[in-house]
């Protein structure tokens, strides 16, 4: 049996947050990760200028403008500053372990939690604390009993092998109702096209108006499209269970409105940090992030009920949001709940 302070669970921005906030205190810190490396998952690295603000790093490239469409118009948006950056996984991932000084064990599958330890496939681990930061599919969630309601998102796409030179966003009411359609970075090096939807299964009628929809807009040969599903946990169920804590997808943070999971992942691991170091401002963070999730659940929950007028408010202001009132409620949901 091997003792630590803090056991996290999991290398991904939730668990290297919270493993750099405990960096130099006199706890010791041990990061199990099942993958041999960082940035293994299969997801776009965005991240959004409030993650890391006051800290110089390589973000990637800055977004400033984004080209807004609705059914039936179609309009580029400019900003002073980026609304987002792409940077990818590794890069940030490789910065966020670049300032920890906590073991970090790579390829250790954690197989079994007990209230004592944490087991993987080759060692045994004694905790006083222990962080579950691993991911939608946690097993520390699972240990505590918690159930989980993921969010399944499908995307249908081109990917095309260059780095994106614009983002694109469009709201289709009329005929993809409940989906997005996009132009986006996939990684620095990658660019997708096409349209995003929720639901349990992968709907072929989708595909066939996706296929219609990619080849009129961009001409771009629809046999490439190829469908890619991800689950998400944004079921927030509770992050502080005594000396048990849930942060980043693990604790369902995740925004389901843009799926944006990275600054929470962030935040939530450097708050359940200075938890433990019995710093208040953990707290501070916990409420916030809390606060904010409810809202962003609920408004989820009205857009993607097509029956109420909440879907023609966000009609009205994308048909041409890029002066008076429509443009300052679009800043204001842009600023305020997205970047
Ligand atoms: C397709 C897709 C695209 C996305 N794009 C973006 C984006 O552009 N911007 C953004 O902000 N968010 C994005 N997200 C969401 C974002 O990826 C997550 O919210 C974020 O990764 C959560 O970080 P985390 O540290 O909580 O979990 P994760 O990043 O999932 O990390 C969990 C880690 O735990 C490890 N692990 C799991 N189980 C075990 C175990 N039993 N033993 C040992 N290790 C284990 C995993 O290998 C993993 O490394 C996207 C998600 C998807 C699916």
């Amino acid at each position: 049996m091997n003792d630590y302070d803090v056991v996290i669970i999991g290398s991904g921005p939730a668990g290297l947050s919270c493993a750099r906030t405990l960096a130099r205190s006199n706890l010791s810190v041990l990061v199990l990760e099942k993958n041999d490396q960082l940035g293994k998952k299969i997801c776009s690295g965005e991240i959004s200028p409030k993650v890391l603000p006051d800290e110089k790093f390589d973000r990637g490239h800055p977004w400033k403008s984004m080209v807004v469409g609705t059914d039936t118009t179609k309009h580029t948006v400019h900003f002073d500053h980026p609304y987002l950056w792409t940077i990818g996984r590794y890069e940030f991932e490789s910065y966020l372990m670049s300032k920890t000084d906590a073991d970090i064990h790579f390829s250790e599958l954690v197989t079994e939690i007990t209230n004592k330890y944490v087991k993987t496939d080759k060692a045994k681990y004694s905790y006083k604390y222990l962080v579950g930061a691993d991911g939608s599919f946690s097993k520390v969630r699972e240990f505590l009993s918690l159930p989980t309601k993921h969010i399944v998102g499908w995307a249908f796409h081109v990917v095309l092998d260059k780095p994106a030179n614009e983002f694109h966003l469009y709201w289709l009411p009329k005929s993809f109702p409940k989906c997005y359609g996009y132009v986006m970075s996939k990684n620095r090096s990658k660019t997708m096209i096409g349209v995003a939807t929720t639901g349990e299964n992968f709907d072929h009628d989708f595909a066939r108006r996706t296929k219609i929809w990619v080849e009129n807009q961009f001409s771009l040969d629809t046999a490439l499209l190829r469908s890619e599903s991800m689950k998400g946990n944004a079921d927030y169920r509770g992050w502080n269970f005594g000396n048990i804590f849930l942060v980043g997808d693990a604790g369902g943070f995740l925004n389901p409105l843009t799926t944006e999971g990275i600054y929470y992942a962030v935040k939530s691991g450097e708050g359940v940090a200075k938890h433990i170091l019995g710093n208040s401002g953990g707290q501070k963070i916990m409420n916030k992030l809390v606060s904010t999730h409810k809202w962003q659940v609920l408004i989820f929950d009205l857009a993607t009920n097509t029956k109420l007028p909440f879907c023609w408010i966000i009609n009205w202001i994308l048909q041409d949001p890029r002066k008076g009132v429509r443009r300052k409620i679009f800043d204001f949901v842009l600023w305020k709940l997205i970047a």
